[in-house]
């Protein structure tokens, strides 16, 4: 039900893996209704969804107009005037038992390294708008570069589409007009269209979007708020010309009362303007949105308003929520559509028989549960540990009590720099030290196990990394050389 991102994604996934249980996979959406239109930044995982299809990487980035991402720069969030990365993949190499994270504070302290994004060779690469795909190179950080897409939303669900309807997936356009319950135990029994058409099916997948037209509407679900610690519920979003070169890496720029994003694409640059109605109004945002744009605006903006929070369970009797209605966290770290992909992954791991037994029903939405909170103390660690004064929303996020583990996990860094990570998490552990070390947070002391190594040597293997980074970053073709190389896109179809 629904044929957004979450639907195509879905249904091109389910005709891929489950070709030989000869199911048959039905996608309900509705041209009137629409799609959200937004979500163009991916995180590296989105990668290996495309490959697990079986599609050609250069083929669909051409497609979608897409651009590389190898992270997001955050500016003004800790101060005005302050930036920082959070780059993917690798920073610097551990010494033996010693993380990398664990002898660079300390150094740092002794005024002996650099800021960190200077051991990442995503980050240098990011910062001089270079790219390139990782390369056989033993020892070499080129063949780790880790990289994500930024894309256009409506021509990756049209690409997804193309792909799902080759093999096999029956689209059916129309409205969902009612659903209808079984009396005996509450499951979704039939879906009525407007045309009066009654679609039966054994499992109901439903990324109607927000509504959650089947979870929500029919079920009953419930939904759990969490705006109390991420205050954000609207956002502006408007694409424009680009002026300037092409950046390899999303912008996120705090402003008073939110935050707004830069996403660089082929074509032109998406531009959203994400903030609290709490404390400013929509027309005062949409004009700080269109004052602030590098470029022409290309369309009106858009207008959109969300709940932050999660669905009460994921999966409910033979529905599962996959996409916008299992519940919103706001794309700051652009964790979305990496949501879509988990939530397929784990329907296919726990895939049902018609029985629908509460083992795996309840399975599914535990870990659903624990990635959802995991994301969401993620994002609320850039809004809370801010030095920021000047708005009214700054000051709230600033003194809002924290979820515990999130206190846990600041607290642990704090003491002496260590990083917590929970087993499955989404986040490795120097994505957490990017934006910790990125809002100011200073660990009171250094970790005593970086006393077995020999200062002489950290010093010379900090220099190595940082050496090895610049040389190897200098080396990289611009992002915008290697796309015009390797996959320049295709005219959008009207
Ligand atoms: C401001 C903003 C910025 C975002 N940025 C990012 C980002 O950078 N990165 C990221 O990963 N994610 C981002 N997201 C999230 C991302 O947009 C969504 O996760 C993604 O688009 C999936 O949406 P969806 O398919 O669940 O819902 P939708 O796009 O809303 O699709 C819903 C579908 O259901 C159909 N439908 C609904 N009701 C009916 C009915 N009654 N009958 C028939 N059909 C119906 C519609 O026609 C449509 O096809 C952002 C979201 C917002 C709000």
């Amino acid at each position: 039900m629904g044929g957004g991102t979450a639907g195509w994604m879905t249904a091109a996934s389910l005709c891929k893996f489950l070709k030989n249980l000869h199911v048959r996979i039905r996608l309900i959406e509705s041209e009137q209704i629409g799609t959200v239109g937004v979500g163009e930044a991916t995180i590296p995982p989105i990668m290996e969804f495309i490959r697990a299809l079986g599609v050609d990487e250069n083929d669909c980035i051409r497609k979608t107009q897409s651009t590389f991402k190898l992270g997001i720069e955050f500016r003004d969030w800790t101060r005005l005037g302050h930036s920082y990365m959070h780059p993917f993949g690798q920073t610097g190499l551990e010494m033996g038992p010693v993380a990398f994270s664990a002898y660079w504070l300390k150094a740092r302290r002794a005024g002996k390294a650099s800021r960190l994004e200077d051991y990442s060779l995503q980050a240098a690469a990011a910062y001089s708008g270079k790219f390139m795909r990782p390369v056989p190179a033993a020892n070499s950080p080129l063949a780790g570069i880790t990289y994500a897409l930024h894309f256009d939303a409506s021509l990756f669900a049209r690409y997804l589409r193309a792909f799902a309807e080759g093999r096999g997936v029956e689209r059916t356009e129309g409205r969902v007009k009612s659903v209808s319950l079984k009396p005996e135990d509450g499951f979704i029994d039939a879906l009525t269209l407007e045309s009066g058409e009654r679609i039966e099916a054994d499992l109901y997948i439903d990324c109607s979007g927000f509504r959650g037209l089947l979870i929500e509407d029919a079920l009953h679900t419930g939904y759990e708020h969490w705006n109390h610690w991420l205050p954000c519920d609207r956002a502006a979003a408007v694409p424009c010309e680009r002026s300037g070169p092409l950046s390899s890496y999303t912008r996120a720029t705090a402003k008073t009362a939110g935050w707004q994003w830069r996403i660089p694409l082929q074509h032109r640059v998406g531009n959203g303007y994400v903030y609290s109605s709490g404390f400013v109004s929509d027309t005062l945002a949409q004009d700080e949105l269109l004052a602030s744009i590098e470029g022409k605006a290309l369309a009106d903006p858009l207008k959109l308003q969300f709940a932050t929070g999660r669905r009460k369970r994921f999966w409910n009797k033979n529905c599962v929520a996959i996409g916008l209605s299992s519940g919103f966290l706001e794309p700051l770290e652009s964790t979305s559509i990496h949501l879509i992909q988990r939530g397929i992954t784990m329907l296919l791991t726990l895939f049902p028989d018609r029985n629908f037994r509460t083992a795996e029903i309840d399975r599914y939405n535990k870990i659903f549960t624990a990635e959802y909170e995991r994301v969401r103390d993620f994002l609320i660690l850039h809004y809370s540990q801010t030095e920021r004064d000047d708005g009214e929303l700054w000051r709230y996020c600033r003194n809002v009590p924290l979820p515990d583990s999130l206190q846990e996990r600041i607290d642990l860094f704090r003491s002496h720099g260590r990083i917590l990570r929970e087993d499955f998490e989404l986040f490795p552990a120097q994505s957490w030290l990017y934006v910790m070390v990125g809002q100011n947070i200073m660990p009171q002391s250094d970790d005593p196990l970086v006393d077995i190594l020999d200062p002489a040597l950290v010093e010379d293997n900090l220099t190595n990394i940082r050496n090895v980074v610049r040389q190897c970053a200098e080396a990289m073709p611009l992002h915008e050389d290697f796309i015009r190389q390797n996959c320049p896109a295709v005219a959008v179809p009207g």
